[in-house]
């Protein structure tokens, strides 16, 4: 074979590859180059060693794979159900071959009496096996030991339908690979890949198509993946060294007047041990006179909204402006009132500004941010539309904010000449791995301690048959003078029965409790009246509370000691753990009942069962990450393209993730100009890639 391919040659230079196919695979694929071909990796490979003989069949068998002959052809069926059989033996039994479509190419192709591969499924019809729609390879051709490990790719529904197959591709990178004038060229530095003893780039991304062994194909994956993560971290440890040397902080070295005033004279209660360590973490961060970028992690009811308040002051007794956005107007307005609420009358302005702030009273309070006068703003995302000007925005507080990308704190910085300090606060525990890329950027500061007197919530499982228990339950509850929460999922694929289940447990409450107010909160409704009916259970006016997962964020609904959720079966464990934390708020012992059917998967009852067995978030959020995929994660679908990862995943490839961290950390702390030609090719391929892939760069 000739070796005249390059990585950047075009897939048209392969034999056997036409303007057509190449049409058909770069418009539904992506695969345009030798490059993208190589880079196109199998989602499976299937042993190809073994045959099977047709009395060994079974049809519980995934595939197999057969050696004989045809014996005869016979169309089957007439117009649009017509169909070809064609009669198989081995010697040991006969079997039918079955296409529905293709049947020309079929007849002319394969001839009767000569010895082939056969593989597929095998199914049973009419008495006999049979295998629709065979591989089938010329046996001269195939031998058991070249066929090893046969790769499996991934057809889009499209490029299928429009006769794209992974045999195809198959028979395409097999070429290339046979073509290709040079070794693909290494992509991580000599000094990493002799270290950590790795396979060599080329040697990798051959053997992810044809491995030698299970081994090998692990060994290929992990480089791969590590190659992939490692980028990701070089290029957010880069990141934060650049803001570090270009970007300067407002330095507030004042512990002032209001923050005193409020510490000794406002304060309710004692702040715990985890919030003062963070207040004093978050204090030396906003004195050293660098920009903070701090991620302030506690779980849900641990009191991060009172350190962003004393934060806030601290940052107004150094004469700045503060604000903080919060995910939806519901939530803006709940801070709102505990701003002021906890600062009595304290001579501090706070404002609130979402869609729904108009007309003069809006005027009113932009005009106040631009002449200073607002000290405290609080908002959604409202706030950072070009109209809301600053006098002198200092200090940002963003909230149960997972979609919060450096792109858009980037946004927030120009709000000021210098870049505001920004703290991130969020709920959702995130595992340790995950957070280094979501939030690699930031500094990480956690409150790991609640508030004292809580008492943990207890979670107990109910079947969905047990109502009257169920209910009995809330009756005692509701007449110690408690709320309670029943909430429903609501999937968008099944939107209209979800709504149903709302509805027809909304009227059975109705029905077992006709002395008591029930108020039905669901995200079809308009928002006003989704805001009147939260509103009404907020003030006492109602008892239970029907809801979708619309409640999930972060209500405050002290008096509210049980949550119900039906169908628990159908959330993930992050969920469920948010939904449980809008109990448990006041002193009272409060519960989470969990309701499920009878029938439950293994998986949902280890979930269901963690849950009844730990209140820990972080721990909550580990088990989480080894049930789901990374995609289900909360924050990762968000971030789109920045974690398009071809082989390396998030959720289960934490270790990796470390280790990529710290090879790149290494990287950056003995060469932080970039000028050392031992790592010329990291630098360089990193700003390759930022050119590839235009959003690379607004990871987090
Ligand atoms: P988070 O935002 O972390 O979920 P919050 O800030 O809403 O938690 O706090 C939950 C509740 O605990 C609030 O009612 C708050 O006033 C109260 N709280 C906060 N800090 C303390 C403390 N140190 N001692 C007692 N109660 C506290
Ligand atoms: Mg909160």
């Amino acid at each position: 074979m000739n070796h005249l391919l390059t990585l950047d040659s075009d897939i048209t230079y392969l034999p056997g590859v036409g303007p057509s196919r190449a049409k058909l695979y770069g418009e539904e694929m992506g695969l345009h180059t030798v490059q993208d071909l190589i880079l196109y990796f199998p989602f499976k490979h299937i042993d190809r060693t073994r045959l099977y003989y047709i009395h060994e069949l079974s049809v519980d068998m995934p595939f197999v794979q057969l050696k004989g002959k045809i014996l005869s052809f016979e169309e089957e069926g007439v117009g649009r159900k017509k169909r070809l059989v064609a009669h198989f033996t081995d010697g040991h039994g006969i079997l039918d071959l079955v296409w529905f479509n293709g049947l020309q190419y079929v007849s002319k192709n394969y001839k009767v009496n000569k010895e082939y591969i056969v593989f597929g499924k095998p199914g049973y019809f009419n008495g006999r096996f049979q295998i629709m729609h065979p591989d089938i390879d010329d046996a001269s051709s195939l031998t058991l030991s070249t066929m090893g490990m046969q790769p499996y790719y991934p057809i889009p529904e499209k490029a299928r339908k429009r006769g794209a197959t992974s045999r195809f591709i198959e028979g395409m990178t097999n070429t290339a690979f046979s073509m290709l004038k040079y070794p693909i060229p290494e992509t991580l530095p000599q000094t990493i890949v002799e270290r950590n003893m790795l396979m060599s780039r080329d040697e990798a991304i051959r053997c992810m198509h044809y491995p030698q062994s299970a081994d090998a194909l692990s060994r290929a994956t992990y480089r791969l993946k590590l190659e992939e993560l490692f980028y990701i971290q070089l290029n957010i440890l880069k990141f934060t060294q650049d803001r570090q040397r270009e970007v300067h902080g407002i330095p507030c070295p004042r512990v002032g007047d209001i923050f005193l005033d409020f510490f000794h004279n406002h304060l309710p209660f004692t702040l715990t041990g985890a919030q003062q360590r963070v207040i004093k973490e978050i204090q030396a961060d906003m004195k050293s006179g660098r920009q903070m970028n701090r991620l302030l992690q506690g779980d849900v009811g641990s009191g991060k909204t009172l350190v962003a308040l004393m934060v806030m002051l601290l940052a107004i007794d150094n004469g700045l402006q503060t604000c903080i956005m919060a995910p939806t107007e519901i939530l803006a307005e709940q801070h709102l009132e505990t701003f002021r609420n906890f600062l009595g009358d304290m001579p501090v302005r706070v404002e609130l500004l979402t869609g729904m702030v108009k007309g003069k009273r809006r005027k009113s309070v932009l005009e106040g941010l631009e002449n200073g006068d607002v000290n405290i703003l609080v908002g959604t995302h409202a706030v950072i539309e070009e109209n809301v000007i600053f006098k002198n925005l200092g200090f940002v507080v963003i909230d149960e904010q997972h979609r919060f990308g450096v792109a858009q704190r980037a946004r927030l910085w120009r709000k000021n000449v210098v870049p505001p300090h920004v703290l991130v606060m969020t709920a959702t525990p995130i595992p340790r791995t995950l957070a280094m890329t979501l939030y690699g950027d930031l500094d990480v500061s956690v409150i790991n301690e609640l508030p004292p007197g809580r008492k943990p919530i207890l979670t107990v499982h109910h079947y969905d048959t047990h109502v009257k228990t169920l209910y009995s339950g809330i009756r005692q509850q509701i007449d110690l003078g408690r709320q309670v929460y029943v909430v429903y999922p609501l999937i968008t694929e099944s939107e209209k029965m979800d709504l149903k289940n709302l509805e027809d447990g909304y009227e059975q409450l109705c029905e077992a409790f006709p002395d008591l107010k029930i108020s039905r909160v669901h995200g079809k409704m308009k928002a006003a009246d989704k805001e009147a009916e939260m509103q009404r259970f907020a003030s006492g006016e109602t008892q239970i509370l029907v809801a979708t997962t619309v409640i999930e964020v972060g209500v405050n609904v002290p008096n509210a000691s049980v949550m119900v959720i039906e169908n628990a079966e159908r959330f993930g464990l992050a969920q469920l753990h948010q939904l449980r934390g809008r109990v448990g708020r006041g002193a009272d012992q409060s519960f989470c009942i969990l309701v499920t059917g009878y029938e439950l998967s293994s998986e949902t009852r280890k979930r269901i069962q963690i849950m009844t067995e730990t209140n820990d978030g972080f721990e909550i959020a580990e088990a989480d990450l080894k049930f789901r995929g990374p995609g289900d994660i909360e924050g990762t679908q968000q971030s789109g393209t920045a974690f398009d990862l071809r082989v390396a995943n998030l959720a289960r490839d934490g270790q990796i993730v470390q280790q990529a961290r710290d090879l790149a950390r290494g990287v950056i702390d003995n060469d932080p100009n970039h000028d050392k030609p031992e790592y010329a090719l990291c630098w360089q391929r990193l700003s390759q890639l930022g050119k590839d892939q235009q959003d690379w760069s607004s990871i987090s």
